[in-house]
């Protein structure tokens, strides 16, 4: 709900404050254990930095009168959970089952998912084939087709992925189970605030079946980042 990310923060800032003015080794621990491990449970912990540094920065232009909170929450709302992934997952399927459009996704693919009814960022879509594999990054910051995708993942952002990418972006993709061989070429693109990149996946074998629909579902935010491939589905396994 609207008001959950606010009170998270500032709920966390009150702990932070009281983490920072009292010696706390078991809450230093928790901090330690919370960057070793990736599994989902309630951690009575500090945010991140960046995550402390927005919430100033929030509080003093709400408290400046420069931004309205609730329209912030309505912004984020909408990238979280109406944009999502699926907007580029519906995107990737027409591009599968519509030549034409496939053709004019990646001539021009601001015009292209416009036809969609999309649009916010200027893209370019790169297509993955057996020879080619595609790989999005931002060097510089974070630059990310939100439009398409949604909010980024954390690990778009940090500083691991976004210098090991372009230096070994073979080491990366296998990291993130992607395996290629030798004889397929791994392109990186780097975004940038002024243009957008999207990677059309191959479409999976055995799925002429699908409908339009269904195809849409199989495709992921990694997969359209480049850090996967869609993944055929296993006979009788649901989508
Ligand atoms: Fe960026």
């Amino acid at each position: 709900m609207t008001t959950s990310r606010r009170d998270l923060l500032t709920g966390a800032l009150t702990a932070a404050a009281g983490a920072a003015l009292a010696p706390d080794p078991a809450g230093a621990q928790a901090r330690d254990h919370e960057h070793d491990h990736d599994h989902e449970h309630d951690h009575q912990v500090a945010p991140s930095d960046p995550a402390l540094r927005v919430k100033a920065l929030e509080s003093l232009m709400v408290a400046k009168g420069l931004v309205d909170p609730a329209a912030l929450d309505a912004l984020i709302d909408t990238y979280e959970h109406q944009v999502g992934p699926r907007r580029g997952a519906q995107v990737v399927a027409r591009a599968w089952v519509d030549h034409a459009f496939r053709e004019r996704l990646l001539t021009d693919a601001t015009s292209a998912v416009a036809e969609l009814g999309f649009g916010g960022d200027t893209l370019r879509v790169v297509e993955n084939t057996a020879a080619i594999h595609n790989l999005i990054v931002c060097t510089l910051c974070s630059c990310y087709p939100w439009s398409m995708l949604g909010l980024p993942p954390v690990w778009y952002k940090s500083s691991a992925y976004r210098s090991r990418t372009v230096i070994d972006p073979r080491g990366v993709l296998r990291e993130f189970g992607v395996e290629l061989g030798d004889d397929v070429e791994v392109r990186v693109w780097d975004s940038t605030a002024d243009l957008r990149y999207l990677v059309l996946p191959e479409r999976p074998a055995g799925t002429q079946h699908l409908t339009e629909e269904s195809l849409a579902a199989l495709v992921t935010r990694d997969a359209m980042v480049g850090v996967a491939k869609v993944a055929v589905p296993r006979p009788g396994a649901h989508a």
